[in-house]
């Protein structure tokens, strides 16, 4: 530890314990704090330029996520080698892996995000809905805790909530383990194979049931806590449009929400901060209807979405999450947050624009987008080799301006500039929705962009 400009305690040397654009993000905030940084990557990302552009760099294995970026010894020695003090997860990967956390810490290092306890509690939705419901924030109308065995009781439980219901691994992530079902002689069936899937990909067969709302907008509250039980919520985030229960554009501030009801969620996502004493920057999900807000989860991490965030606000939350791991107590009270304007960020990916296939590959002609209220975060470059081994995004353009109008139209603008070739992009969809009338007028639901194709598709 060291004293920053302020006399403040501060990192020396943060290892970053990610790969792509959020490395790069990290390993940015980290520079402008004066940190040290130490880049872990996999032998497919050898050659990236953030690797080479950190002070320090360790390959950490081969290609397979399994053998490099989630594997906790590689990255455990990686910091004792290079005398780290502090690990920063990213998001994916290792960053919501409680026994990461806990194994960190226990080896002397300080984990960038909140304690292993909490990770757990919220890494696990049946408990994070009970915490959340007992801390006062308003939970999707479910089951208690897990759907039970009997086949007569889960009819039960079903018929209470009404159809349609919709059927949620505890564990599950990345939009994945979820089954809607619309009668009861979908259900046990439906319950199994949830069950089924899940032990598969999260490895906990445990279940939960919501109500599955009809016509909803994915709203998320961005908050920030320091060790003292100090919380602010940094407004919020729409990210309604998605594809397979992913986000691919993001915005702030919602349209048309009232403040009033913005700033009653977010008072009560601070508040459930400071009762579960939780530490460093999260976000809290909800599903949005009928002036309702219902909670689905929490993200005990940075997202790919901060920068919306970032540029209403002016916070950096990558930079205040540095400061509160090292112990400084936040800089902020509610009423120092103040807004300004609007954002958009699309997520450019390494994918057919209509399929989602992805199309790892070689970029043989790269120029993003620049200009007033632009911003690009990309770890990419010309003859970037996009590897198949990972997640397909390969930038994030963020469009800021007074208005919503005014984001759209710089956004309009950026994307009409940026050039990848060599690979193919969403880039043509993310295009094709910013001259979309629903898009325009605002407040579009979580299952637009599906029905949109959908309906593309049968007029074909
Ligand atoms: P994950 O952790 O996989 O991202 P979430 O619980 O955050 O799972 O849900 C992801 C998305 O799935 C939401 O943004 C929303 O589009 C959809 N979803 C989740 N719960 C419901 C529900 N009860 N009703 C309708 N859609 C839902």
């Amino acid at each position: 530890m060291r004293r920053d400009p302020l006399g403040q305690p501060m990192f020396e040397k943060v290892l970053i314990a990610n790969r792509g654009e959020i490395a790069l993000r990290i390993q940015r905030a980290c520079r402008a704090l004066g940190i040290k940084t130490v880049a872990v990557h996999s032998t497919a990302d050898a050659e990236a330029k953030y690797v080479k552009l950190a002070d320090e760099s360790v390959c950490i294995g081969p290609p397979p996520p399994q053998e490099s970026y989630l594997n906790i010894p590689a990255i455990i020695s990686a910091a004792e080698v290079t005398d780290s003090e502090a690990i920063h997860p990213g998001y994916g990967f290792l960053s919501e892996n409680a026994d990461f956390a806990e194994r960190v810490e226990n080896s002397g290092f300080k984990f960038i995000g909140p304690r292993a306890e909490t990770i757990r509690l919220m890494g696990d939705k049946i408990s994070a809905k009970q915490a959340m419901k007992r801390a006062g924030v308003p939970v999707v109308p479910g089951s208690e805790g897990a759907v039970p065995e009997e086949p007569k009781a889960i009819k039960a439980l079903a018929a209470q909530i009404g159809y349609p219901v919709l059927i949620k691994a505890a564990g599950g992530g990345g939009g994945r383990g979820m089954r809607v079902v619309h009668t009861e002689a979908a259900l046990i069936n439906a319950v199994q194979m949830t069950r089924a899937e899940a032990q598969g990909a999260f490895g906990n067969p445990t279940v939960y049931m919501e109500k599955y709302l009809a016509n909803p907008r994915h709203i998320e509250i961005q908050v920030l806590a320091d060790e003292f039980k100090n919380a602010v919520f940094l407004g919020e985030r729409d990210c309604s449009m998605q594809r397979r229960h992913q986000k691919i554009m993001e915005e702030g501030p919602a349209p048309g929400l009232r403040e009033r009801l913005r700033d009653r969620i977010g008072d009560r996502c601070a508040d459930a901060c400071r009762k579960i004493g939780y530490r460093g920057a999260g976000t809290f999900e909800f599903l949005y209807e009928n002036d309702e807000f219902y909670f689905i989860e929490m993200n005990t991490r940075v997202q790919v979405e901060h920068p919306v965030t970032e540029l209403i606000t002016g916070i950096d939350i990558v930079q205040e999450q540095l400061r509160v791991a090292a112990g400084q107590r936040l800089r902020f009270r509610q009423k120092d947050i103040t807004y300004k304007g609007h954002a958009i960020e699309c997520r450019i990916n390494a994918e057919d624009p209509y399929t989602f296939v992805p199309s790892p590959g070689r970029i043989t002609g790269w120029h993003p987008p620049g200009g007033p209220g632009i911003r690009v975060d990309s770890h990419v470059y010309q003859n970037y080799m996009v590897p198949p081994n990972y997640d397909s995004l390969i930038a994030k353009v963020i469009a800021h301006g007074d208005t919503r109008e005014h984001a759209l139209a710089r956004m309009r603008t950026a994307l009409s500039e940026m050039v990848v070739e060599g690979i193919k992009t969403n880039l043509a969809l993310h295009q094709e929705l910013l001259n979309d009338n629903a898009v325009i007028r605002g407040r579009t639901s979580i299952h637009y962009l599906e029905e949109k194709l959908a309906n593309q598709k049968k007029n074909q």
